[in-house]
């Protein structure tokens, strides 16, 4: 079931869940990326909240994806590497704990998501229900 959502995300066809966005990585890493990704979307296995993260090795490409996800992570020099929400630098990350770091950051953007969701919905409700109000 997994592998069937994975393949409609990847095509932008279904959306469910983190979908980490990253770099091939090269020589210009500041941390493992791959690695990194690998165990970052094991630990997001749970989350079914639509998100998009980038998780990018070095500043060349890093920035213009963080611009287009909800979370950003940019490899930075001497260790230091710079996390972005919603596309904006947010705060700077050193090398320990990246990976308990992110999953932190995206389980709150995913109860921040699901509460704005669930305001939506209620609100959507009640509007339904007293379709005057609405109007006003
Ligand atoms: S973003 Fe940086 S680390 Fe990643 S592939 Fe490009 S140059 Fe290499």
């Amino acid at each position: 079931m997994k592998v069937g959502f994975d393949i409609l995300k990847s095509l932008n066809l279904r959306h469910r869940g983190v979908n980490v966005i990253s770099c091939p990585s090269c020589a210009r890493q500041q941390f493992e990326v791959i690695k990194t990704v690998e165990v970052l979307e094991q630990r997001l296995a749970h989350i079914t909240t639509p998100m998009t993260v980038s998780v990018i090795g070095c500043v060349v490409n890093g920035p213009g994806e963080a611009l287009m996800t909800d979370i950003g992570f940019t490899g930075g020099g001497r260790g230091t590497h710079q996390v972005y929400i919603n596309g904006l630098q947010h705060h700077r990350l050193k090398d320990e704990g990246i990976v308990d770091h992110l999953v932190g950051l995206v389980e709150a953007k995913a109860a921040e998501i699901e509460a704005a969701k669930a305001a939506e919905d209620s609100e959507a409700e009640a509007d339904k229900r007293s379709p005057a109000a609405a109007v006003s």
